[in-house]
């Protein structure tokens, strides 16, 4: 992978990135997306944020090669604060970070935002308490996509502020439109945790002195939920 050749999974969040954006690529690394973007014309700025020096240092060079200083900001910063009301940001990126984390970024920079960015979000995991803070917080789901590279699964979210919104539990747990979707990529990502979930109950049945009984219960009502999915 590099600026000029997405991996599978940033393509496919570069795919939500709307056309003519101001986007702030929050936990850029090398700077890949922002670059790639920018090069298709596809967007017209961008702030690519980063926490750490290392990688920091790896965008600064990225948009250098391509000479697109003038257009992209990278900064060392933690989070949304990399994010200044100048930017004009229409657009926010958080990709290849657990879920938790996500949120947690949201959260903590929720004073940078101005409510009318729309969230491009690609968790590795975690993705029911992010769309919990999503439903908390008035973000309307959009758009969902599961997809498969390397072995993995990624699920990619799509999000606008749009006031108050429910979902279920249920909802929060396999993602509201793609229960309705039932993509095959989605199945198969269920199909998968379905029998991990039953090799953990395996494993907790033989130590269960020292599993707590919420926890055991926490698994059989997720399996639960996984059966009748794919029901
Ligand atoms: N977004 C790229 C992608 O999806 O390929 C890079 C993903 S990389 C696994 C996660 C990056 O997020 C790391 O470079 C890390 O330094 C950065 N990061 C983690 N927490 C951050 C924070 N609070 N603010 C900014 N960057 C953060």
């Amino acid at each position: 992978m590099n600026e000029q050749t997405l991996s599978m999974r940033l393509a496919r969040v570069a795919a939500h990135v709307p056309a003519g954006a101001r986007l702030a690529d929050i936990g850029s690394d090398h700077g890949y997306l922002p670059v790639a973007v920018l090069r298709r014309g596809a967007i017209v700025a961008a702030v690519a944020g980063e926490v750490a020096l290392t990688p920091f240092q790896a965008a600064e060079r990225t948009v250098r090669e391509h000479g697109f200083n003038a257009q992209i900001s990278v900064r060392l910063a933690n989070g949304l604060a990399a994010i200044e009301p100048q930017d004009r940001i229409t657009a926010v990126s958080l990709c290849g970070m657990g879920g938790e984390t996500i949120r947690d970024i949201l959260d903590s920079g929720q004073s940078r935002l101005r409510g009318q960015e729309r969230l491009i979000l690609q968790p590795n995991g975690g993705e029911q308490p992010l769309r919990q803070w999503l439903m908390d917080n008035g973000y309307r789901i959009l758009c969902e996509e599961v997809l498969r590279e390397n072995r993995f699964d990624y699920e990619i979210i799509v999000a606008e502020r749009t006031g108050p919104v429910t979902y279920t539990a249920q909802e929060l747990y396999f993602g509201p439109l793609q229960m309705q979707a039932r993509s095959a990529a989605f199945l198969l990502k269920w199909q998968r945790r379905l029998r991990e979930k039953q090799q953990t109950l395996a494993q907790f049945a033989q130590a269960r002195h020292a599993v707590p009984e919420h926890k055991v219960q926490a698994v059989v009502r997720q399996a639960q939920w996984i059966t009748q999915l794919l029901a």
